[in-house]
């Protein structure tokens, strides 16, 4: 019973999600921020896809998508595909489902490996954070690892000219 119970549940999480963005390319951008708990550098990893399409409404069948021109980063990651969701997770063991009071969702994020606190996206997406440097010297300091396959996730498209650039370099 239990046994039948998991793959139903496995089965409902894959068929019911209703999916906000898809592409057929993505990545994983790495950088490192300064946790703003305990102070220790700390590795954040983030999704990035290059083209593709989002839409607001993931409820509405008939909800326009977008084109997504360039490159975007996926912000407030709430569901992504199993596959998309491992080769982030293997590479940053560290981001975690986690509630936030803030964004009043819970979201995979990225978590310090030193004190365990959510370096929310939020943060990590501001001006001079490790997902929005705004000098040569910062950007050279983000890597982007490509992927292969295909990604669908609910959660927000950041797109951005430093990553058209850095989705450029790293062919
Ligand atoms: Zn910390």
């Amino acid at each position: 019973m239990f046994g039948e119970a998991l793959a139903l549940s496995d089965h409902r999480l894959t068929e019911h999600m209703t999916p906000t963005v898809k592409s057929d390319r993505f990545g994983v951008v790495s950088s490192s921020t300064k946790c703003h708990a305990c102070g220790e550098w700390t590795p954040v990893k983030a999704l990035l896809v290059r083209g593709g399409q989002w839409r607001n409404e993931p409820d509405d069948e008939d909800d326009y998508w977008y084109p997504i021109e360039g490159a975007g980063l996926l912000l407030y990651v709430q569901d992504v595909n199993a596959e998309a969701l491992a080769i982030w997770r293997n590479a940053a063991p560290w981001v975690r489902n986690t509630p936030s009071r803030t964004a009043g969702i819970s979201y995979w994020s990225n978590t310090c490996v030193h004190c365990e606190a959510l370096q929310g996206d939020w943060f990590l997406t501001k001006p001079d954070g490790p997902f929005f440097p705004t000098t040569p010297e910062l950007e050279a300091k983000v890597a982007l690892d490509w992927a292969d396959g295909s990604i669908e996730a609910v959660a927000n498209v950041n797109e951005a000219s430093w990553l058209d650039g850095l989705a450029e370099r790293m062919v």
